[in-house]
């Protein structure tokens, strides 16, 4: 399997099974946005989940917030991204397509070889008006990363919450950004959502904080089932640097369409909080300094991408030795459980009623504690290879005998081992692997 041939049949497993569909696909789409159907849905929470469980749930030194999208636009010029938040875009004289210019390697049109204008800048924030009259008193921004309410809300937050430095506030939440070139499925969206965490901390440890960041970041991709060999570090140079930081890396993956950022943790100095006019008193030694900020910015959508991908297997000829399976390519999506969009199906082995009726008594206990489908339809070896194209990392089993011994069959996806389970004990059971 190629590469290309795999971001392809991925984008259709997608939208197939219900995870990413076109925004607008019934009147054409629209360039650079993405509904996440039922189980997109699901993906993308556990990955928020998993982060929020992880940098804030877990720490004593971070805490959280869910700011606005448009905010006060003066925001914005402050902190410079009126000014600066630009890419450079050139054009193709022949064909008029745009481009984004650090995309381009020739100095001629990649699509028609035309001649190509000399590059502008183009501020990628979307504007809109607040009010009935659109005229530039009303106008607003999207944001462009949800980063900069943070900054703003900095000294309101460390009041409220009786903090003191080193601290982190962290926000998930959607941006917006007029990229010239989207695409690559969600990897370049125009409406995007992002995990940010801003750490404040004594100028003098920026490094250590850097470090210790970078790490814990790394490794995060990692514990959710990302191998370390399709991870990577880049450093990014001088003049590739966004206007508000000293020193960024990237952590990049291995994405079909090349090694790609998925994530950055940018020294953004003490730019920001100057910029909005905030600084910190130190109680014991009673100075005033302006922290720096340690940033980690992860894009939840190049990571829903990044975990499908990682996850995705076809296997020939199928994993099962029955006749029916054998014949077919399987596909068996590996993700970590944590990220699943189901934990558990339950499957009765017939649709009559001495089966179903229990196995659907099952699954609305399961229900509970778990997201959980139930699948009837077609040989239970069809609805098994179901389950795997989507991940699920459990099937559950009613089957005729079930109602005479109290047991179920559990079968895992990975090792395709099954295992007989008392009833009264399934929850339990599934607790201690899931
Ligand atoms: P790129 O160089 O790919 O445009 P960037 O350096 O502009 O990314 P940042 O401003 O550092 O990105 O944003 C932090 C994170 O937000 C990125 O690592 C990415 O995961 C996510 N992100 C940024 N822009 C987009 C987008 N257009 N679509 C989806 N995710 C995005």
């Amino acid at each position: 399997m190629t590469e290309s041939t795999k971001m392809e049949k991925l984008i259709s497993l997608c939208k197939r099974r219900g995870f990413i569909f076109q925004s607008g696909e019934k009147y054409g789409g629209l360039q650079g946005f993405w509904d996440f159907g039922p189980l997109g849905v699901e993906l993308k929470n556990n990955i928020k989940k998993a982060w929020w469980k992880k940098f804030v749930q877990e720490r004593d030194d971070v805490v959280g917030l869910d700011s606005t999208i448009i905010t006060n636009p003066t925001v914005w010029e402050k902190s410079g991204h009126v000014e600066g938040f630009h890419d450079e875009l050139v054009e193709c004289k022949k064909c008029h397509y745009r481009f984004k210019k650090d995309e381009i390697k020739d100095i001629t049109c990649p699509d028609c070889e035309g001649d190509l204008t000399e590059a502008r800048q183009f501020n990628t924030m979307l504007k809109t008006f607040i009010g009935p009259v659109e005229d530039s008193a009303s106008a607003a921004y999207l944001r462009p990363e949800t980063a900069q309410n943070i900054f703003v809300n900095f000294d309101t937050v460390r009041q409220a919450m009786r903090l003191k430095l080193p601290f982190g506030i962290a926000q998930i939440g959607k941006a917006f950004r007029n990229e010239i070139t989207p695409g690559n499925f969600i990897f370049r969206s125009r409406e995007f959502e992002q995990m940010e965490m801003e750490f404040f901390i004594n100028p003098k440890d920026d490094d250590k904080w850097f470090k210790q960041w970078l790490e814990a970041r790394f490794q995060w991709y990692q514990d959710l089932g990302i191998k370390k060999e399709n991870l990577h570090q880049y450093e990014q140079k001088k003049d590739e640097l966004a206007h508000y930081a000293k020193y960024a890396v990237d952590i990049e993956y291995d994405f079909p369409f090349g090694k790609k950022e998925l994530e950055g943790i940018h020294n953004r100095t003490d730019y920001d909080l100057k910029a909005h006019g905030l600084e910190y008193r130190d109680e014991e030694s009673k100075q005033k300094y302006i922290p720096y900020v340690i940033e980690t910015s992860a894009g939840v959508d190049r990571a829903a991408l990044a975990f499908l991908l990682e996850a995705y297997e076809e296997v020939k000829g199928g994993r099962t030795t029955t006749t029916e399976s054998n014949k077919e390519q399987e596909v068996v999506l590996r993700l970590h459980k944590d990220l699943a969009p189901y934990k558990v199906a339950v499957l009765p082995l017939s649709k009559k009623d001495e089966v179903s009726k229990p196995a659907k008594e099952l699954f609305c206990k399961l229900q509970k504690h778990w997201m959980v489908t139930y699948d009837e339809v077609a040989s239970i070896g069809r609805r098994y290879r179901r389950q795997d194209e989507i991940g699920t990392p459990y099937c559950v089993t009613y089957d005729f005998d079930s109602n005479e011994d109290n047991k179920v069959t559990v079968r895992d996806r990975d090792t395709m081992k099954q295992e007989r389970v008392e009833i009264k004990e399934l929850v339990n059971y599934l607790s201690n692997l899931l």
